[in-house]
């Protein structure tokens, strides 16, 4: 056996078990789109292997099948960049990408059939392997940027990858139309050593995503609150405990606000708790309408939400936060029963120094026990409250 033919039959099970992998992840993973159809990619790519095993033990160089294969390679890596795309935009339609793919893939391997010469067979198929993990690269993510780690280290390698194909697919030209050229064994050479791994590393890549998307996944169900969408306790806690070190570091300001529902257990009575888990739903979309982007929103008990406004004085803090409350009194809970309710507020700012979350919330509860003690419905500020001591 020569190490080219232990190569193929090597890559034969790499992307049986790829495909394999990708259907398991498929299955068990809320069934992404994108992991079928690299599932799919995986299993046009194991029958171009396969192939290619056996036209080397039967078929000698029967240009009907390798043009096959060459077509066979072509889609595989269609798919693959498909995938990409998939998972990008969840809503685009497959279908006509799907189709371009099939005849692209179709059109390459008349071309090859009619034109057999190697140079031109070899640098085609690269050069279009090559397109595809760019057109790959770019759907990872919108901004490489503020991509997270996974994604950045996916673009990379893809790119990599797709500089080896154009490398080789330029290699390729120089090795003549039947294998004569000079470079003919140079290109051999680097294809058998370069082309496997490139193959099995936008696998790994692949795989690798998938198992990155599924623990964001999780880690966006540990963090928010089912039933209004924003973050629960523990990931207000995260998030908020971030932004104050950064806070502390910029010198900027930071208002720490928790709102709590007023007699909320009365609209339970009377309303049933469907209709309270509407108002819940409510009382959170109006304040996220209210509030800038980049500022956190959690629910951090059952009627009890907690607001961190970034780069925001206590004073400008208690001007929003008026706003906020006169907006939810204002409007009604929509539905037949238009349930009006109104919310108490306490509000708090990080000082110089350092200060820990648990005081900042612990100085908002006591500002908003005040305020429940005041007669609810109103706002005040644990500055406020320091200086009345
Ligand atoms: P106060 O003005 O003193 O805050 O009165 P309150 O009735 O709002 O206060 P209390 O803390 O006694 O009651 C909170 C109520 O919130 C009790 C509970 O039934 C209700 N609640 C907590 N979580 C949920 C939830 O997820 N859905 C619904 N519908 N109600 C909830
Ligand atoms: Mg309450
Ligand atoms: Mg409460």
């Amino acid at each position: 056996m020569t190490a080219a033919l232990v190569n193929v039959f090597a890559l034969s099970f790499i992307a049986a078990m790829l495909a394999a992998v990708m259907l398991i992840a498929w299955r068990s993973f809320g069934k992404p789109r994108y992991a079928m159809i690299w599932a799919f990619a995986f299993a046009v790519a194991t029958l171009e292997w396969a192939s290619n095993l056996f036209i080397r033990f039967f078929a000698g160089d029967d240009p009907l099948l390798f043009s096959l294969i060459v077509g066979l390679c072509c889609l595989s890596n269609a798919l693959i960049a498909i995938g990409f795309v998939q998972r990008a935009r969840a809503q685009t339609s497959m279908t006509p990408l799907l189709i371009a793919a099939f005849a692209a893939a179709g059109l390459i391997t008349t071309i090859v059939f009619f034109f057999p010469q190697r140079d031109l067979r070899d640098a085609v198929w690269l050069y279009f392997a090559g397109t595809m993990l760019v057109i790959g690269a770019g759907s990872v993510t919108r901004s490489l940027r503020k991509a997270p780690l996974p994604e950045r280290a996916t673009v990379a390698m893809l790119v990599l990858f797709a500089v080896v194909d154009f490398g080789l697919g330029t290699l390729a030209l120089g090795q003549g139309s039947s294998g004569e050229g000079e470079g003919y064994l140079l290109f051999r050479t680097l294809l058998v050593l370069l082309y496997p791994l490139a193959f099995i590393g936008v696998g790994l890549f692949a795989v690798f995503l998938v198992a990155a998307d599924l623990a964001e996944k999780m880690r966006l169900l540990a963090t928010s609150d089912e039933l209004t969408g924003i973050y629960n306790r523990r990931g207000f806690e995260e998030s908020a405990e971030r932004a104050i070190r950064n806070a502390q570091r910029q010198r900027q300001p930071l208002a720490l606000v928790i709102a709590d529902i007023d007699s909320f257990k009365t609209v339970n009575d009377r309303h049933g708790h469907s209709t309270g888990d509407r108002a819940l739903k409510h009382f959170a979309s109006r304040i996220e309408r209210m509030v800038r982007r980049g500022d956190l929103i959690g629910r951090i008990g059952g009627e009890e939400f907690a607001l961190l406004l970034i780069n925001s004085r206590a004073q400008d803090a208690l001007e929003v936060v008026e706003r906020i409350r006169r907006d939810i009194a204002a409007m009604p809970v929509e539905g037949r029963a238009q349930i009006v309710m109104t919310a108490s507020f306490g509000v708090t700012g990080l000082r110089p120094g350092g200060i820990s979350l648990a005081t900042l919330l612990a100085r908002a509860d006591r500002a908003l026990y005040r305020s429940k003690l005041d007669g609810r419905d109103r706002v005040t500020s644990a500055e406020d409250l320091d200086e009345r001591i």
